[in-house]
């Protein structure tokens, strides 16, 4: 049965990736189960949130290509979906809570309680907080509520909590362990505990996956579905994502937004397969799965309740793997904005010949690359060699008789068009053992060192007929061939 489920994200920072784990993974089961996945925009921390972020959020989501089937931006049968267009909602139910005895006015402050709290502690006692107006009748709280400035509280029954955690098993509180918590506070702003419960109700989800961070929260949320007479929805708590040295995962270890990946080269579907492979395993051997994949397969059930690593070189191992799956066209599309930041403007799609051209340059440069941006660097490198850089790079061929001899004859053979695929470069190769003497590596080295300044690279017989055709394409932007590099390292051009 299709279920409905929800990722409910504040918009008080940037998407990192212990959110992002949580959106896929709803996501997935939403769409393995044939469901519906509703975002619900949490911003009743009116100091905290911003549209800036929610806008980042909601761009970050789209390009893993996590689709929503409700939300703020394009609705749906249970609306609003951002929490500051509910408030009215949330003050009917404190009502309602009022009326029933659930929920009594109280004009402590935060700070007071606080301050309660620190002095049981000092005691050696535990704490749990109960307000004075506890036990008032409905009537009586009406009239407090009535002077102003009470927040409202819920009035935590003397009774065990317990629910189902599907990875966990049961689990919960006995009683006594919570006081009596803020459900609206003094400006009527509804708590984190009180709205969620209200918008998953209303909202009709079936299952709420979320970071276990939240699962001190839970058992306040059970009391709430118990007084309002509720049934509350199934509960996934995914364990946390750690660094590598099993602390709290944090900026330190480098990118953590999901913008920052983004901006690292990485492809959203190799993100994707990473987050769901932490604490999960396919159930056959291999592990890179495209997103369409990892729906049919992906079960949440089988999450491993152990915290799980982030493992960065895994994270770049899948995205060479995801890079290598896609088709020469779609690896230049990928690319392309970094080849843009790296200075690079390519043909538009209309020209085709063009932008084939390109594509193939990126898959052979590409070959073994782990991010775009190191793709693109190597891309670059070989449209627009450094020609200084070229040089340098060839003071051994240059102080070489043999090796001078062997570049010369491929520039010659460049010249007369006889390298331009690859049974014509391998006759050349034959000519130039021939005439120079050289082989193996006195001969590949020196060639290798003239055309790319890199003692290793793609292979030649594919890299060298690649120059030599985008030398006659006339490319945009210009791409030497081999005669003109080889000129550039011996020093024979230099404007
Ligand atoms: N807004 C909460 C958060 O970002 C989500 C809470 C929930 O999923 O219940 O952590």
């Amino acid at each position: 049965m299709g279920q409905r489920l929800r990722f409910a994200p504040s918009p008080t920072g940037l998407l990192h990736v212990g959110n992002a784990r949580t959106a896929l993974v709803n996501w997935l089961v939403a769409r393995h189960t044939g469901g519906s996945l509703v975002l619900r925009i949490e911003d009743t921390d009116v100091e905290r949130s911003d549209e800036e972020n929610e806008r980042a959020i909601l761009a970050d989501l789209a390009w893993l290509g996590i689709e929503w089937d409700e939300g703020p931006d394009i609705g749906g049968p249970y609306g609003p979906y951002r929490q500051s267009e509910r408030l009215d909602r949330y003050t009917e139910v404190a009502d309602r809570l009022v009326a029933s005895g659930w929920a009594y006015p109280c004009f402590q402050t935060a700070e007071q309680v606080e301050s309660l709290r620190q002095q049981a502690r000092q005691g050696g006692g535990s704490f749990r907080f109960r307000g004075e107006h506890r036990d008032v009748s409905a009537d009586e709280a009406r009239a407090l509520i009535e002077q102003g400035g009470a927040a409202l509280r819920f009035k935590v029954p003397d009774t065990d909590v317990r629910f189902v955690d599907d990875l966990r098993g049961e689990t919960g509180l006995v009683a006594g362990e919570i006081g009596d918590f803020v459900v609206t506070r003094a400006d009527g702003s509804p708590t984190y505990n009180f709205a969620v419960v209200i918008d998953d109700h209303d909202m009709r989800i079936d299952r709420v996956v979320r970071g276990e961070d939240h699962l001190p929260n839970t058992p306040r949320q059970i009391l709430l579905y118990e007084a309002l007479e509720w049934q509350p929805p199934a509960f996934t708590h995914l364990p946390l994502i750690l660094s590598p040295d099993r602390s709290r995962l944090s900026k330190r270890q480098g990118a953590t937004s999901v913008a920052e990946i983004r901006e690292g080269g990485v492809l959203p579907e190799a993100l994707c397969n990473f987050l769901a492979l932490l604490g999960w395993s396919p159930p056959d051997e291999n592990e890179v799965l495209r997103p369409a994949e990892l729906e049919a397969v992906y079960d949440v059930s089988k999450i491993s309740a152990a915290n799980s690593v982030f493992d960065l070189t895994k994270l770049e191992w899948l995205n060479g793997q995801h890079m290598a799956l896609l088709s020469p066209g779609d690896l230049l599309d990928r690319v392309t904005p970094f080849l843009v930041e790296a200075g690079i403007e390519l043909p538009g799609p209309g020209l085709g010949r063009e932008r084939e051209w390109f594509a193939a340059a990126a898959v052979l440069a590409g070959g073994g690359a782990r991010r775009l941006t190191e793709l693109a660097a190597r891309l670059r490198e070989l449209i627009c060699p450094s020609w200084g850089g070229l040089f340098e790079a060839n003071a051994e061929v240059r102080d070489d008789e043999e090796a001078r001899a062997v570049v010369g004859a491929f520039a010659e053979s460049s010249r007369a068009g006889e390298l331009d695929n690859e049974e014509a470069y391998l006759d050349a190769v034959s000519r130039v053992r021939e005439a120079t003497g050289a082989a193996g590596r006195r001969l590949f080295h020196p060639l290798r060192l003239a055309i790319s300044g890199r003692d290793s690279g793609p292979e030649l017989k594919q890299l060298i007929p690649l120059l030599e055709v985008g030398a006659r394409l006339a490319l945009e932007p210009a791409v030497p061939g081999v005669a003109e590099r080889i000129d550039r390292a011996l020093g024979l051009r230099r404007s």
